[in-house]
């Protein structure tokens, strides 16, 4: 139900445990979190329950920090709230996590044909399906916002979508279909939220992304196109209210 992306120098944990506090209001039964570390390792950290119970694991067992990350607080739709229904979900290999609100429509077709090319499920959720489909289109072209690409086109329902990829450890690629998703613009960081709450308090100047787009964020750079892969340009706008 929340959603937080980040590139920049920061510490990442931080800002996403901030921005998914941020988010708190708008509810959720678990939440999660996925950093690319100094070295290129991804890990992830995720529980049902209140934030708490993952800051708690996190401060008893610090997650090796980076300065990429994504951040997920869920609202549980399709399997129940359990630690391995919350999310970031992995694929391949456990080299790519994906976070995702909304509901994947089309999920079950979609995970009968994953079953039957050898993939096997760590959750009952609707959004593995797209960790998976996004890890093997990874595989196959070995960049990150082609893969999502890809994937979104074959995705019904309402959708917002993080993912991360060890093998690009300095980006967050973004897709929005029927669910938000804003940019904001940093110095050298750059962040993405499911609203303005998430990063507002690092920064104002914020970017639109319209329904049917995708992003990547690198941390001086920001690229939107629309799912027919063309480029968007995106307007920028400052947030009008106080931290
Ligand atoms: N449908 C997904 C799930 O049940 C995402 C729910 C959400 O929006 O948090 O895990």
């Amino acid at each position: 139900c929340g959603i937080v992306g980040y590139v920049g120098s920061r510490g990442s944990v931080d800002v996403l445990i901030g921005g998914l506090k941020r988010l708190e209001y708008r509810g959720y039964d678990s939440a999660g979190v996925a950093v690319i570390d100094a070295d290129g390792h991804l890990d992830t950290r995720k529980h049902a329950g209140k934030l708490a119970v993952l800051t708690d694991d996190l401060s008893a067992t610090p997650l090796a920090d980076g300065v990429t990350g994504i951040g997920h607080t869920r609202w549980a739709t399709h399997g129940g709230p359990t630690d391995e229904n919350a999310h970031p979900h992995l694929g391949d290999g456990g080299k790519l996590a994906l976070i995702h609100n909304g509901i994947i429509e089309n999920f079950g077709e979609l995970k009968e044909e994953l079953l039957a090319s050898g993939h096997e499920f760590s959750s009952q959720t609707d959004s593995e399906v797209a960790a998976l489909l996004v890890g093997d289109a990874y595989r196959e072209t070995g960049d990150l916002t082609t893969a999502m690409l890809q994937v979104v086109n074959r995705l019904e329902g309402a959708f917002t979508l993080l993912a991360v990829h060890s093998d690009q450890p300095d980006v967050v690629v973004g897709a929005r279909r029927n669910s938000p998703l804003v940019i904001g613009l940093g110095e050298g960081e750059n962040f993405l939220g499911s609203d303005v709450a998430a990063f507002v308090a690092y920064t104002k100047q914020a970017m639109e992304i319209g329904q049917d787009q995708l992003v990547t964020i690198r941390p001086d750079s920001v690229e939107v196109i629309g799912f027919d892969g063309a480029p968007v340009e995106a307007k920028t706008f400052e947030v009008d209210w106080d931290a």
